[in-house]
């Protein structure tokens, strides 16, 4: 590609960034990045009525925290700005005015209950539902009439009828519309804000935008924008409709099923690496079996020739799958600034716990194998903090039974005498202990644990009771001795 490659997410702040948004944004950065273009973030705020609090600024924060760094937008500026469509309003009027010069605009002046009327109208006629072109036929003397009186109009496009619109989608393919089914659209509303078609195509062309990645829902609004760039004797820039994402049922993505915000990913568990190369797979594969890629990875295999036009399915476990490859390769420091400030709020911790206290390392570096989410290293690793109040029953009924408390009193003894308290010691104990008694190892390894965990699973029994402790070890076994003699029969 010899253009200058400049994309743009273009998100509006009516909600939370969730990951059908995030994974729009995800494309656009990954191409950027391949073909060392521009990845621009441009908010389109201009519906007023959709305007929600504090979105902008939870947009922003999902994709810091994904990684998706904008090199032109809100907070880092650019040549093109302003990057938010409310500063650019003396543009859009500008444009529109343009417009009504060439003939390829008109104003209308027909009132929301006439449009209501209209539509109910034709509702019930069975009829295309479209504005009739009614304030068409006014003349310029009664135009210049209203205007004097200041009644409220919009701004409504002139649909060229008789046409084919088409465009070549690198995703799908040619897309063809007949403009007889579009209707006159409005430009500009009577509030003197742009609607989303103006706003987009304008800014779109001002900003130099080469290829526009948007989710498919938008398909329909293209022929639109096609013709509008026409009416301003523009080239438009090259479309990609991104498959729509489906929960495993088939149905939409609901907030229960995948639709979940981004913050809400990372509130519950998931790591932003991991997200983000699930995200990528949504819809694109590298054209090889790979799945776990890294950034650089999945930048220099990007390409929309693999993007499928097929629906891409949303599949939690997968993702889940995914996030425990990347929590095994995270170092124990930087899980710790994630779930060290959690076990403080649990208060299993104290508050001014170090996050390099090597204790805490030991346990994350044990546990996070063993993890798939960062809220399960939290709530897993219990038993590191707390004695355990209760044993799992089922467990406690198979290895508390018989001579359980008199071997764990054995060994115990033996524990006590222990040097060095560490994996390999604490090994040859147990195995010199099972080869004197002639019981098998697993007759004392399953009581072990449980009585120092309360679990039946976990990790490997000699690093636990190591990181554990002497004390803590003898401290439990002798709780778990007294435990099974009350409740023997
Ligand atoms: N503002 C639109 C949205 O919220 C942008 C669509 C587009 O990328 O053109 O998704």
């Amino acid at each position: 590609m010899d253009k200058k490659i400049r994309v743009r997410f273009a998100p509006s702040p009516t909600g939370y960034l969730h990951v059908g948004g995030a994974r729009s944004a995800l494309f656009n950065y990954l191409f950027s990045r391949h073909h060392n273009g521009t990845f621009i973030l441009r908010i389109e705020d201009t519906d007023r009525s959709r305007f929600v609090e504090n979105a902008m600024k939870e947009i922003f924060e999902s994709m810091k925290w994904l990684g998706l760094n904008w090199d032109e937008g809100p907070e880092v500026n650019g040549d093109y700005g302003p990057y938010e469509q409310s500063k650019r309003l003396d543009l859009y009027k500008k444009y529109a005015e343009k417009l009504l010069e060439s003939g390829n605009a008109y104003r209308c002046f027909c009132s929301p209950q006439r449009l209501a009327e209209l539509r109910t109208e034709q509702e019930k006629n069975k009829q295309n539902i479209g504005y009739d072109r009614h304030c068409l036929t006014l003349s310029e003397d009664q135009v210049a009439e209203k205007l004097k009186k200041g009644d409220p109009h919009v701004i409504r496009f002139k649909i060229p009828h008789g046409r084919i619109v088409s465009f070549e989608d690198s995703i799908r393919g040619r897309i063809e519309y007949k403009s007889e089914v579009l209707d006159d659209l409005v430009l500009l509303k009577a509030d003197g804000f742009p609607t989303y078609h103006m706003a987009n195509v304008i800014d779109d062309h001002l900003m130099e935008i080469s290829h526009v990645l948007r989710g498919d829902e938008w398909i329909a609004s293209t022929p639109r924008h096609i013709l509008i760039y026409e009416a301003f004797g523009w080239e438009p820039p090259e479309f990609a409709h991104l498959p729509v994402i489906l929960a495993p049922d088939g149905k939409k993505l609901s907030k229960r099923k995948g639709a979940a915000s981004v913050m809400d990913y990372k509130q519950n568990g998931f790591l932003p690496e991991a997200l983000f190369n699930y995200l990528a797979l949504l819809g694109w594969s590298p054209g090889d079996d790979r799945e776990k890629m890294s950034l650089e990875e999945m930048v220099k295999s990007f390409s929309l020739k693999q993007v499928s036009a097929k629906a891409s399915v949303f599949d939690e476990k997968k993702l889940e799958w995914m996030n425990g490859l990347y929590m095994a390769e995270r170092s124990a420091l930087s899980l710790a600034d994630i779930v060290v400030p959690e076990w403080k709020k649990k208060q299993w911790i104290n508050s001014e716990r170090s996050t390099h206290d090597q204790y805490l390392l030991d346990v994350i570096e044990l546990m996070k194998v063993r993890s798939k989410r960062t809220t399960d290293l939290v709530e897993n690793s219990v038993y590191f903090f707390k004695d355990p109040q209760t044993y799992e029953e089922k467990a406690a009924r198979k290895y508390f039974k018989d001579n359980a408390a008199e071997l764990l009193k054995e060994i115990y003894t033996e524990l006590e005498q222990l040097q060095v308290f560490d994996k390999d010691h604490l090994e040859k104990l147990y195995h010199d202990f099972a080869q004197k008694s002639e019981i098998s190892f697993g007759k004392i390894i399953h009581p072990a644990r449980l009585a120092v965990s309360g679990v039946s699973f976990g990790p490997g029994l000699f690093e636990l009771l190591s990181i554990l402790g002497k004390e803590v070890v003898l401290r439990r076994i002798k709780t778990t001795v007294s435990f099974i003699e009350r409740n023997r029969t």
